[in-house]
């Protein structure tokens, strides 16, 4: 498919999964007139060279975005306050200037002082991810049926239609948000399962060094999934946590009722509440299903490792 290009040209800061997934569908598709592309690391510009994740890379972030009328920052949540201040004075007039970030308010409050004026920010984040990360890890399907949330900020209306645009040339379903709500509902369905995810590992690590490595060997399916979450950068997932530490907190102490009260429901062998608890949680998979989010539906995600994030 070649569509006429939704922007003469996209800056990309930073270039592992995400950046390099939105690079290889906009060349793909014909989405901007030229993407550019800047990583830290010269390895990684080479490699995004390599397999054509940008149409060239710039020396420096500044340099990548003179000129682009759209900015993506695609780096650590961690990092992308240092990225903002760099690139505030290079950025174009009228230029957009969004992120991917999977945390939102923090992301909103580390940039939005070192953009000028004379820029919209539209904040984003594609609900959309694997266990692996770096310029090798993307491929342009990678956000084909799933949602990209766009928290813009006021005032950006016209930014925020034409980047709903492009997510959606990108193969995403785009939605809007308020940025505390993002927050929340990402602790819930993302942010706290992958915590979870973390410990149970963690757990299972330490009693597998007293039953010889049986954990892994005989490793059932539930176990296998943490195991893939638990995969996942910890960089990424480092700053994810440190910087929406409130919603987490608020979702973990919630979780950590729930599992008292069923863990008081086994001890008592209170069979009926754990079958109405089970009956009640098996609705919400249906509910997944329904809705098309399933992990486990397209071929091409499962070969990529593909689950949403
Ligand atoms: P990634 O594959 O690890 O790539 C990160 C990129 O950022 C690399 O090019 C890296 O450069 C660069 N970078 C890292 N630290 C930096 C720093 N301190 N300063 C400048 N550049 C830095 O990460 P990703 O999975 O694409 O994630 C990027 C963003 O998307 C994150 O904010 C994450 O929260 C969000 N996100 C991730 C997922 C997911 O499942 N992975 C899903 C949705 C949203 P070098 O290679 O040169 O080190």
């Amino acid at each position: 498919m070649s569509a006429a290009p939704l922007y003469d040209r996209v800056a990309l800061i930073g270039l592992g999964l995400i950046a390099g997934s939105m690079g290889l569908r906009m060349r793909r598709d014909g989405l901007a007139g030229e993407v550019v592309g800047f990583a830290r690391s010269a390895e990684t510009r080479g490699v995004a060279v390599e397999l054509g994740l940008c149409d060239r890379v710039a020396e420096s972030a500044a340099a990548a975005v003179a000129e682009a009328d759209l900015v993506v920052l695609c780096v650590p949540v961690g990092a992308m306050a240092a990225v903002a201040r760099e690139i505030g004075p290079h950025l174009a007039e009228g230029a957009t200037v969004s992120d991917v970030g999977s945390v939102k308010c923090a992301v909103i409050d580390a940039v939005g002082p070192h953009l000028p004026d004379h820029v919209n920010f539209v904040p984003g984040h594609p609900l959309a991810g694997t266990e692996h990360s770096g310029p090798r890890a993307g491929f342009p399907e990678l956000f084909e049926n799933r949602w990209c949330l766009l928290t813009p900020r006021p005032g950006t209306e016209a930014a925020a239609d034409r980047l709903t645009r492009l997510w959606q040339g990108l193969g995403a379903n785009v939605d809007r948000m308020d940025p505390d709500h993002h927050d929340l509902v990402l602790a819930v369905t993302s942010h706290a399962p992958h915590l979870i995810a973390y410990t149970m590992v963690g757990v299972a690590d330490d009693l597998g060094r007293v039953t010889d490595s049986e954990v892994i060997q005989y490793s059932a399916a539930g176990f296998r999934d943490f195991t893939r979450i638990a995969a996942s950068d910890p960089t990424m997932w480092r700053d994810v946590f440190l910087n929406n530490r409130d919603a987490t907190l608020e979702i973990l102490g919630r979780f950590t009722e729930e599992l008292f009260a069923l863990q008081r429901a086994i001890r008592t062998g209170d069979g009926e509440m754990l079958h109405d608890y089970f009956t009640r949680t098996r609705a919400i998979r249906r509910g997944i299903i329904e809705a098309g989010q399933d992990t486990d539906a397209p071929d091409f995600g499962r070969a990529h490792g593909e689950r949403p994030v």
